[in-house]
Formats: structure tokens, C-alpha cells, sequence
């Protein structure tokens, strides 16, 4: 009889160590027939129809679709800032509706990142600052989170310009203090909306590095709003939104990248 320490599994026990397809792993997010409704004056815009989608952990997951298609709609639903009009979201199982402000609050402030196309920092702050906002929101004493906002500022690479405001920093250095900002509270799901669609080509790609490093790294799960090639051909899987449906949904290596619709 071999050791248990020493021997290789046993044949039968050697697929649980196989890694696990995205969709095997447990659904972190989960939305089930969510519609939206925006009611402005008389008029009404059905942004969501009815959409359902499971998030996987550890996925990283993108999101394509033409302007007005419901992206930014959808990235509000499943990261909790907004209340569907109908349908049901769950986060980490536990339906959202169910939540109070103070639990919403701490769900959103806890489990979620969120990065978004206009970085959406505060002005008056430092790189600093911007960084420990949420851990102060999260209670965490200010010389910790001080020390865990230098940190996650020198892990994407600015550690050199923390105590700058973003008005005097490029687009990508503040992209990347939003990066280090929604990272703050060790978040399991990181929701990036058209991250890179103000940086230009270059500074787009070393973004996109960064939150696969990221998500390599931490094992954070990312849900990503993006027209961008380079950060399709690095999800696992693409959902195509059209008028407020999803369209479908396709693992990345089905995709065919050189068709039409990419370029
Ligand atoms: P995308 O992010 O794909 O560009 P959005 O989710 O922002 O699309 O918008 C979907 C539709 O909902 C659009 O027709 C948009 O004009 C409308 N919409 C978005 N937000 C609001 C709002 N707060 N009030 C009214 N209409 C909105
Ligand atoms: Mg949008």
C-alpha cells in the first residue's frame, strides 16, 4: 500500500483534479429574466428585455454590443447599483431584492468592483485617497487601509505618483488608480464597463494585462463591457447583447476573431 503523501491519486480521483470548465464552477453572479424600464416623462425605454446569465468565479467574462444595446444597464443589474423593474439577481446566491440599504450597501461595497469608462475618480482627492475611499466606507482603520492603497497602487505600477490627483495624470494612470481603487476591499467580482474605450491603443493593451494579471493572480472574476479585440481574445467567454436580449453567449476559442463583425 503506498503512502497517501507520496503516491500519484488513484485513476478514479484524478478528475477532480482536472480544472474545472467555466461553467462547472459555482455561478458568483446569477441573473434570472431581469428587465429594466426607464421611465422619462412620457416616454419608456425598455433597456433590459429579459436577460439571464450566470457569472462563473474565476471567469472572465465580456460583454459586446452596440451603443444603447444595454451593457451599462445590464453591468448596473448585476452589480447591484440599480433594481431591475422585473426578474431576480443573486449575488454569491443570495437574492439582492431581499437586501436592505445598509446590507446593499455593504454588498456593494464588499463583494463588487467596479471600474468604469470615464474612471470616475474623485477630483479633489489624491491617488491616495481615491484608493482608501472604499476601505474607509468599509470600516477598515485608516493607517491599514493606507497601507493596502500603497500597495495596490505599486501593483499597477504607480507607486511613484500616489499622492498626485488624477487631473494631473494621464487617462491610462488614472485607469489604472480606478483599477487599484476597485480592488480595495479584495472584491471576488470586478465589473469593468468600456475600460478601455478612452485610452488609446497601447495604454488600452497594458490595461487589459493588467486585469488578466489580475485575474491570474487573485482569481477575481471579471465581467467587462468592451468593443476591444485584444480584450475579447483574452475572456473565456463573450455574451452578445442586441436590444436589450442576449443575443448569445460563446466560449472564446469558438469565436472566429477574423469574421466581419470584428472589424
Ligand atoms: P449601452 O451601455 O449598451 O450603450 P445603456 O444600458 O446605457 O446601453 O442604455 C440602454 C438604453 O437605455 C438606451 O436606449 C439608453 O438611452 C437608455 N437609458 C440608459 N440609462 C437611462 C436612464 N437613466 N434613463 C433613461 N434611459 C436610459
Ligand atoms: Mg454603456
Amino acid at each position: 500500500m503506498p503512502s497517501a503523501r507520496t503516491s500519484n491519486p488513484p485513476p478514479a480521483l484524478e478528475q477532480l483534479f482536472q480544472p474545472l470548465r467555466a461553467e462547472e464552477r459555482p455561478a458568483v453572479i446569477r441573473a434570472v429574466d431581469v428587465r429594466k424600464v426607464y421611465t422619462t416623462g412620457e416616454q419608456q425605454t425598455h433597456a433590459l428585455r429579459g436577460a439571464t446569465l450566470s457569472v462563473f468565479r474565476g471567469e472572465y467574462l465580456s460583454i459586446m454590443g452596440p451603443s444603447g444595446s444595454g451593457k451599462s444597464t445590464l453591468f448596473n443589474m448585476i452589480g447591484a447599483l440599480q433594481k431591475p423593474t422585473s426578474g431576480k439577481v443573486y449575488i454569491d446566491q443570495v437574492d439582492i431584492a431581499q437586501l436592505d440599504q445598509n446590507e446593499l450597501s455593504w454588498l456593494r461595497c464588499r463583494k463588487v468592483g467596479y471600474i468604469f469608462q470615464t474612471y470616475n475618480l474623485i477630483q479633489v482627492m489624491t491617488c491616495l485617497e481615491n484608493v482608501m475611499l472604499p476601505m474607509g466606507f468599509a470600516g477598515i482603520e485608516a493607517e491599514q487601509a493606507r497601507e493596502k492603497a500603497i500597495s495596490l497602487l505599486k501593483s499597477v505600477g504607480l507607486g511613484h505618483r500616489i499622492l498626485h490627483k488624477p487631473a494631473e495624470l494621464s487617462g491610462g494612470q488614472q485607469q489604472r488608480v480606478a483599477i487599484a481603487r476597485s480592488l480595495a476591499n479584495s472584491p471576488g467580482v470586478v465589473l469593468a464597463d468600456e475600460p478601455t474605450a478612452n485610452l488609446d491603443q497601447r495604454t488600452g493593451q497594458e490595461m487589459i494585462d493588467l486585469l488578466d494579471d489580475l485575474k491570474q493572480s487573485l482569481g477575481v472574476t471579471i465581467v467587462s463591457a468592451t468593443h476591444d479585440l485584444k480584450m475579447l481574445k483574452k475572456s473565456d467567454r463573450i455574451l452578445w447583447i442586441e436590444d436589450g436580449r442576449i443575443a448569445r453567449v460563446a466560449h472564446a476559442g469558438e469565436v472566429d476573431f477574423d469574421s466581419q463583425e470584428f472589424h
